[in-house]
């Protein structure tokens, strides 16, 4: 399930399996996904990156539903950092987080089971320095890093293109059915991996 935050039209998902849910990004109120997983258990929240459209309420999240963030090691500047997380942007918004015993910091690549869900997953950039990328069950959950057929924004803070054509470059390598954007709606393979290709030749030119 898709539902859009009112943040920058940000998407979170929710993940079902088995009475147990994985929730992917954390920018919707408590209040609206508490109402959204009732009855079944909530077993954990993956973060794209740090940005505040994405990662606002990660540790109300955690603290309501009694389970751990997962995010990338390199996610922690960025939530503790408002001007970083650009939380600062929106008026009366303050996304700085002091106490990280919620989180759970991933590096590098690998595997982890989260409840029922087999989670991959994959230290990304380009973006920002805090992109990565989850896959479940054939679908991957790329953040920002590609949004629908635009590339994600490369100007702000840790942001780089060199990093964003490797980006790139992996997502068009890894197999994969469904990819799942930070915006917008998702997009199969063949159609991402043309975006992607074109995007890489937009990078490379001198
Ligand atoms: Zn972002």
């Amino acid at each position: 399930m898709r539902i859009v935050s009112k943040y920058y039209d940000s998407n979170i998902f929710i993940l079902e399996k088995e009475n147990e849910v994985l929730i992917v990004d954390s920018a919707v109120e408590v209040k609206e996904i508490e109402k959204l997983v009732k009855g079944k258990k909530v077993v954990g929240v993956l973060l794209t990156h740090g940005h505040f459209d994405h990662a606002l309420f990660a540790d109300e999240y955690a603290k309501t539903f009694k389970t751990k963030v997962y995010a990338s090691e390199f996610a922690k500047e960025y939530l503790s950092e408002n001007r970083k997380n650009y939380s600062t942007d929106i008026e009366g918004l303050f996304l700085e987080i002091k106490d990280f015993k919620n989180f759970v910091f991933l590096s590098g690549e690998g595997e982890i089971e989260i409840g029922n869900f087999h989670v991959e997953f994959k230290q990304l950039g380009g973006h920002s320095k805090s992109d990565m990328c989850f896959k479940i069950d054939d679908e991957v959950y790329v953040g920002d890093v590609l949004i629908g057929r635009d590339m994600g924004r490369t100007d702000l803070y840790g942001g780089d293109k060199e990093e964003m054509k490797k980006s790139l470059s992996w997502l068009i390598d890894e197999d994969y059915q469904i990819m799942h954007s930070g915006h917008g709606e998702d997009n199969n393979k063949k159609t991402q991996d043309k975006v992607a290709s074109i995007w890489i030749k937009f990078l490379s030119r001198k």
